[in-house]
């Protein structure tokens, strides 16, 4: 811990002192952005409250701040973070401080050069944070795992595997989308346990999943490994995830390779990547395995993973209804959880990921799979929440949910507070459900 991370640390950007505001100066997250209404390039920018510090024009304007950030500097004019997830996870900390001092309220000098470099949230168009080459998805919460295991397969809920392998999937990286990117509901194959064949139409069974991603920053050679110990220096930061499912189409097809329609319409990603050196005071340790689970493999044990390897981000999902949004309604919560639940922690599925020798590259998107609690209000999908529909959740507007329907919004927001500490925030991932489009070659 450092300055950084001093909780009595204040900015000029006023908004930013806010008690609930996601972006005080102890956060600092990376994103691409372009002001709204414009054709100029989009470049890396840093959210500071209700603001966006454009990083290329602070440091023209206040370059004795940025002196030691050049490195960095050269690649924040791109219009994604690859090149700077790629340098590493020193530059990255060094700029992280150098943005933190200039934006600090004593710095009288740094804010008279600097204010110019600010541009308002509400002014701003933001994009996907990298160019995603490859994106993964993995399972990592065993009482999801269970959940499903249990729903889909009754009498063999949980596989032998679960408790040794982090399991995965290569997940469509192509169409991962912004927050705020509506999503349309998908038309696949449907068949029921009851029908005789299956047949072709929307998704009757639309659902999110309330998941965090992780960056990673530079990556490892084909054919070399990541050590554990070393997992944490090649992630960048975290993310919000929301991998909707169709689950009808699911049940259907994942046997025996696992998901694929069911899952590569649409994911949506918050905008801000929230470092690992600002999630730093909100370390925690890894899953506690009871007793009678095996240790994990020594490639995937170390002390420090135990000590420290997990994060408490409170994670929460909102729904808001189009009747909901007609009467002005906000979005109600309906799960929270935490991040701690998690049975793998992210240098876990990091380490697994490589020790085959699959290279992971700058930009590459891990996410960790829905994020269950033990308890029936931390369901992180509405699979969970309303066991496949045999429970629905009632709203505050009287309306009933099995499964998502058109015109829902999903919301998933997070955040991390801890005593002694300012709470930071990481934004949210939205999404509208819209109308299933028309099939080429029809339904049936
Ligand atoms: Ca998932």
């Amino acid at each position: 811990m450092d300055d950084t991370h001093e909780p009595g640390r204040s900015s000029w950007v006023r908004s930013a002192n806010e008690p609930d505001c996601d972006f005080p100066i102890q956060n600092l997250p990376f994103g691409i952005f372009r002001r709204r209404g414009t054709v100029e390039k989009a470049r890396v920018g840093v959210a500071i409250g209700t603001m966006v510090l454009d990083l290329v024009d602070a440091a023209e304007r206040a370059p004795t701040e940025f002196v030691g950030n050049r490195e960095a500097l050269e690649v924040c004019g791109e219009a994604s973070l690859n090149a700077l997830m790629a340098l590493g996870r020193r530059p990255l900390r060094v700029l992280r401080e150098t943005i933190g001092n200039a934006l600090d309220l004593r710095n009288t000098v740094a804010q008279a050069q600097m204010k110019a470099a600010l541009i308002p949230m509400a002014d701003v168009e933001m994009f996907l944070p990298a160019q995603i080459g490859d994106y993964t998805d993995f399972y990592a919460s065993i009482y999801h795992a269970t959940n499903v295991g249990s729903m889909f397969r009754p009498d063999n809920a949980l596989l032998p595997n679960y408790k040794y392998v982090p399991i995965g999937y290569h997940g469509r990286a192509s169409s991962m989308v912004l927050s705020d990117t509506p999503v349309q509901r998908p038309v696949g194959q449907r068949k029921g346990p009851n029908d005789a064949e299956p047949s072709v139409g929307p998704s009757r069974s639309l659902d999110y999943e309330c998941e965090v991603g992780v960056f990673v920053g530079a990556g490892n050679a084909l054919g070399s490994s990541i050590a554990l110990a070393d997992a944490e220096e090649h992630m960048f930061g975290l993310c919000l995830v929301n991998d909707w499912s169709a689950r009808d189409v699911q049940a259907w097809e994942y046997q025996p390779l696992g998901p694929f329609l069911a899952k590569n319409f649409a994911t949506t990603l918050s905008p801000w990547v929230i470092t690992l050196d600002a999630l730093e005071p909100f370390r925690a340790p890894a899953f506690v395995r009871p007793e009678g689970d095996p240790a994990p493999l020594p490639y995937l044990s170390t002390p420090e993973n135990e000590a420290a390897g997990g994060v408490a981000i409170t994670l929460e999902v909102r729904l808001q209804t189009a009747t909901m949004r007609e009467r002005g309604a906000a979005p109600v919560a309906v799960s929270q959880t935490s991040f701690t639940h998690m049975y793998w922690t992210l240098a876990q599925l990091v380490a697994h990921h490589a020790m085959g020798g699959c290279n992971l590259r700058p930009g590459d998107l891990l996410a960790s799979g829905t994020v269950s609690g033990p308890g029936k209000s931390e369901r992180g999908c509405l699979l969970e929440l309303t066991w496949r529909g045999a429970e629905p959740l009632t709203l505050p507007s009287g309306e009933t949910r099995a499964f998502l329907e058109d015109g829902d919004l999903v919301e998933l927001a997070g955040w991390c507070s801890a005593a002694g500490f300012r709470r930071i925030g990481f934004g949210s991932a939205r999404g509208i459900v819209l109308p299933a489009g028309s099939v080429a070659g029809g339904t049936a």
